[in-house]
């Protein structure tokens, strides 16, 4: 909510995004019945990561990354393509459909040039939001572990450290397939991979809605009893 309010987000913007993931049930140990259910929420925003490929698909030069990092997004020059909503594997962009224009979390720049921390790590009551240069960071709590449900740290080396929840290391779901098989990619299950956007001739084909892929991707994954439930908490 400070960053809806800070940055005037109309309704169903979301910039900053709480997943909830939960999961487990019941197992038989013998002649007795155990429960392994766990839960674990992550806050998630734009991770102004070293490799932003919103940065490289987009056809009009609207997205550029800050010698300090931070990556930008200049609505007056998007042309509303959606090519970065579709490349990015965190869903940070925003599509902003009254306006006919991306959106997208700017790290609350103003504040931060004025030493002040952005609007979600002010607000945050128990300070389980930090930031500051990545290496300060890396050294106190380590790289980044793998979290369900984010995508493999490789596709664009997201600028984000996380204290993984005790719940998420024990229940994570199977390691992706392999060579053969399609990468799952990002959080919304496109089946496509870096070296896809890199050859593609088509700028602005989506192979899917956000919408529907995160159906399919649900839907698959329940089938297969990999993982339990993932969905957004909060805001509206
Ligand atoms: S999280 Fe997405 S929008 Fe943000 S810098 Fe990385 S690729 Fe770009
Ligand atoms: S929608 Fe994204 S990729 Fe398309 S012009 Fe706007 S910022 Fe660039």
């Amino acid at each position: 909510m400070a960053c809806k309010d800070r940055n005037n987000l109309p309704v169903g913007l979301l910039w900053r995004r709480v997943y909830e993931v939960t999961g487990g049930g019941w197992q038989r140990r013998g002649a007795a019945w155990v429960t392994d259910v766990y839960a674990y929420h992550v806050s998630l925003a734009c991770n102004h990561c070293a490799q932003p490929i919103c940065v490289e698909v987009c056809p009009a030069g609207a997205i550029h990354q800050r010698d300090d990092g931070i990556v930008l997004l200049d609505s007056q020059k998007c042309i509303g393509c959606r090519y970065c909503e579709w490349a990015c594997p965190y869903g940070a962009p925003q599509y902003d459909k009254e306006a006919g224009y991306m959106t997208k979390c700017d790290f609350c720049v103003e504040l931060i040039d004025q030493g002040l921390p952005p609007a979600c790590v002010a607000a945050c009551p128990v300070r389980a939001l930090e930031f500051g240069p990545r290496e300060e960071l890396e050294a106190r709590y380590g790289p980044l572990e793998p979290v369900y449900p984010l995508p493999e740290n490789d596709l664009t080396d997201p600028a984000l450290v996380l204290t993984p929840h005790v719940a998420s290391t024990q229940s994570l779901p199977p390691p992706p397939p392999t060579a053969a098989a399609p990468v799952q990619l990002g959080l919304f299950g496109r089946t496509t991979t870096r070296s896809d956007l890199e050859t593609s001739d088509d700028t602005l084909y989506r192979p899917r809605t956000p919408q529907k892929a995160k159906a399919s991707k649900r839907q698959g994954q329940e089938k297969r009893g990999e993982v339990a439930n993932w969905e957004e908490v909060g805001g509206e």
